[in-house]
């Protein structure tokens, strides 16, 4: 309960920043200079040499590259127990492809990511609590690529999904025909993820460049029943790998490269328009503007939680998306 209180004392909203090593990808020349410095006693500014001007930016909290993924774990951890609570979360990864989105969320098998630890903390922390609350545990997979929603769980992975209100006035959203596994072990995720990832191996030839195009999604549920009064809760959290964030040259671009950049665009933008405006405690927040706002809706208004992870290159070549990124981050802080 206590960690709950101070997250929603911190605000319903954060950004934080993570940048990535220099990779051996970067090569070594000056292009792969790294452009990026901390602040030694301040861990929430971030400096960035953009074409010899110095920028600098105020974030919740910034992880250097030294940061392990336990580090950038730790950070978010009291947000996701709050979904046994029956909060609704959203954990976002920003940034360019390249920056590290992917690292952050799913992590590799020796170093997994947030999303294997974080079901594993639920798996512990539901046990954990012995008393007379019974809970289970369900995962969801989805992708929107181009606006169109599919499941990545599904016997029919081409199946173009719909989102629908709720017919019991509760205003949550749901898919009807989404896949939900239950899971209560390490093992089960595991092959919930290899099934999910074959599905989209099988589908696309290029992986790597279909996955920096599209919005991937896991959606885990937290369903909590108290067995001597009938209380029920649900919390929803859910893990998003976004589609990179750079700016594809207006020129070089044309069909189906062209509609991918226009879609990426004008998701990404909505999905800023509506945390800028659930931030500024506007009225009006314009969820409907694309697939992702509308999917999330339930998990990003009312008492839900949010998390933006900003992924940031060091190197010189990307500071122009580096410095698009920040500002991003900035305008939903
Ligand atoms: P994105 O998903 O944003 O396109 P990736 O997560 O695929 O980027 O990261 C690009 C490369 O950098 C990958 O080879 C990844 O393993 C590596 N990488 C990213 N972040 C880190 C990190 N914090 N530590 C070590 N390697 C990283
Ligand atoms: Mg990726």
């Amino acid at each position: 309960k206590c960690h709950n209180e101070l997250v929603r004392l911190k605000g319903n909203i954060r950004v934080i920043a993570r940048v990535r090593p220099v990779t051996k990808e970067d090569g070594e020349g000056p292009e792969a200079t790294n452009a990026v410095t901390f602040d030694a006693d301040d861990d929430s500014i971030i400096h960035l040499l953009h074409k010899g001007k110095p920028v600098s930016f105020e974030l919740d909290k910034v992880f250097s590259p030294q940061a392990s993924q336990q580090d950038v774990f730790q950070e978010v951890q009291a947000l996701i127990t709050s979904c046994i609570d029956g909060f609704n979360v959203c954990i976002f990864a920003y940034g360019q492809t390249g920056a590290g989105k992917t690292y952050t969320m799913e992590g590799t098998p020796e170093n997994p990511g947030i999303n294997q630890r974080a079901l594993q903390l639920l798996f512990s922390e539901v046990q954990e609590k012995a008393s007379d609350w019974e809970y289970t545990i369900t995962v969801s997979a989805a992708e929107i690529y181009n606006e169109v929603l599919r499941d990545l769980l599904g016997k029919e992975p081409q199946e173009k999904l719909e989102i629908r209100l709720c017919p019991d006035g509760s205003g949550q959203l749901y898919v009807p025909g989404l896949t939900e596994f239950q899971v209560q072990s390490v093992d089960d995720i595991n092959k919930v993820f290899e099934f999910g990832h074959t599905n989209r191996t099988t589908e696309f030839t290029n992986l790597n460049e279909h996955s920096s195009r599209s919005h991937a999604l896991l959606i885990v549920t937290v369903r909590g029943m108290d067995c001597s009064t009938g209380l029920r809760t649900t919390g929803k959290l859910n893990l998003v790998d976004l589609a990179g964030s750079e700016r594809v040259g207006k020129s070089g671009a044309e069909g189906s490269r062209l509609r991918e950049a226009q879609h990426i665009n004008k998701s990404l933008s909505a999905l800023g328009d509506v945390i800028a405006a659930l931030r500024s405690r506007q009225g009006h927040v314009p969820f409907r503007n694309s697939k992702l706002t509308y999917l999330l809706q339930d998990s990003l208004s009312g008492d839900s939680k949010t998390l933006m992870v900003v992924q940031v290159s060091p190197v010189e070549k990307n500071t122009s998306e580096t410095l698009y990124s920040l500002k991003f981050a900035e305008r939903v802080r």
